[in-house]
């Protein structure tokens, strides 16, 4: 039999290279989307089998982390060998203006989860997608017993999920744990994101179609390191023989206006002649500073990435120009050329 999985967000960045993975390794694999008006599974469409095909292993139920009845139905009609966690509102300025929504999906919504798997009563391990977030204002370098220190409605509510997923680990003996994940990026990572917003905005200026990009605080430094290689790291927390948690990180920090420098330099462009300033872009409070030190996941998980931010803005730069060249592939077909987002 194969082994079955569960991921809440498989239509998010991480949730399509996690189905990926999961795939490749032979799982049957079931993912939680949201109804929409229109359809949001273009990062997974390049995976779909008709589900009548005898070869489908990829299943897509309706459902969402505010409904906690429909989570119990689920994993009792599932039963799945492992459940990823990684549904979230995952947007930190997002979560200033929308801090109730956030709670109560970023937050509230993975006791849902768990409450599910528990109510159901299944055996399942159980992975909870917490952020370096979490740390906010502590200095780096961040590791597992660095103190928490919030910056924001979304890391206020991992933190609640970060305790929650810890407290069912220890008080029902579940095999349940919490990927520390510092950024991570890829083509596909959502527009609003600072990394995906320059690598797209350097795109369209190279081929002419917008002249500048509006951005907020360049000073933050962040570890950024590859979605691809994450996914594999959050696999192996569930490989273990015990239920631990684990910071993912590159261990090498860039600022904001560093990785500008790189995805501009790279298309040929000189960034300070693009870039002008917009306050709507700073937060109410800001996290100034995340470099994780990953040597637990390296040591207890043999997890090593190969991608740093540098390395990752010149993949990001080339992916989209080549996005804007040959519409058509998977998650790059609906590059909007306008900068229409206020985030
Ligand atoms: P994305 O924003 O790309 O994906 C979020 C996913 O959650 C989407 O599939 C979205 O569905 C789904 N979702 C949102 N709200 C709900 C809800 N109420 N019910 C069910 N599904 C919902 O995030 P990433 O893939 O980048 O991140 C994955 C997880 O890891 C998130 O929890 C994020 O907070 C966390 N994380 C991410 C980091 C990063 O750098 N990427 C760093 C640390 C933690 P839809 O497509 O319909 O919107
Ligand atoms: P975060 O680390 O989860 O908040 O990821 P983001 O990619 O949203 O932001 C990373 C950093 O970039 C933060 O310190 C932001 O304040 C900073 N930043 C500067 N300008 C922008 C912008 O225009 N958009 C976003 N999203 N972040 C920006």
């Amino acid at each position: 039999m194969p082994k079955r999985a569960l991921i809440t967000g498989i239509t998010g960045q991480d949730g399509s290279y996690l189905a990926e993975l999961l795939l490749a390794k032979g799982y049957e694999v079931h993912g939680l989307i949201r109804r929409a008006s229109t359809f949001n599974t273009s990062r997974i469409d390049h995976l779909y089998v008709d589900p009548h095909d005898p070869s489908a292993r990829l299943f897509l139920h309706y459902g969402d982390l505010s409904d906690g009845a429909r989570l119990v139905t689920l994993m009792a009609e599932i039963n799945p060998d492992e459940v990823y966690n990684l549904a979230a509102q995952s947007h930190v300025r997002v979560s200033f203006d929308e801090p109730e929504h956030t709670a109560d999906t970023t937050g509230t919504g993975s006791i849902r989860l768990l409450e599910a798997v528990r109510l159901s009563g299944i055996h399942t391990r159980y992975y909870q997608a917490s952020s370096s977030e979490l740390y906010g204002a502590t200095p780096p370098p961040q590791n597992e017993t660095t103190p928490f220190y919030p910056r924001s409605p979304y890391a206020a509510a991992k933190l609640y999920s970060y305790w929650i997923t810890k407290n069912y680990r220890e008080a029902y003996d579940m095999f349940a744990v919490n990927g520390i994940l510092f950024n991570h990026e890829s083509p596909r990572r959502g527009e609003t994101f600072v990394t995906r917003k320059i690598t797209r905005a350097v795109a369209a200026i190279k081929a002419g179609k917008q002249d500048v990009v509006y951005m907020g605080n360049l000073d933050s430094v962040r570890d950024w390191g590859y979605a691809a290689e994450y996914v594999e790291g959050m696999w192996r927390m569930l490989q273990s023989d015990t239920p631990d948690d684990y910071v993912l990180a590159t261990g090498v920090g860039i600022t904001v206006r560093e990785f500008l420098e790189i995805s501009f330099s790279h298309a040929g462009l000189d960034w300070e002649k693009h870039v002008r300033f917009d306050e709507r872009y700073l937060r109410p409070t800001e996290v100034d500073a995340l470099i994780g030190d990953p040597s637990k996941a390296r040591d207890e998980l043999g997890w090593v990435p190969t991608v740093d931010g540098r390395e990752l803005a010149t993949l990001m730069v080339d992916a989209d120009i080549e996005a804007l060249e040959h519409a058509g592939r998977p998650w790059i077909d609906k590059v909007a050329l306008t900068d229409w987002a206020t985030v």
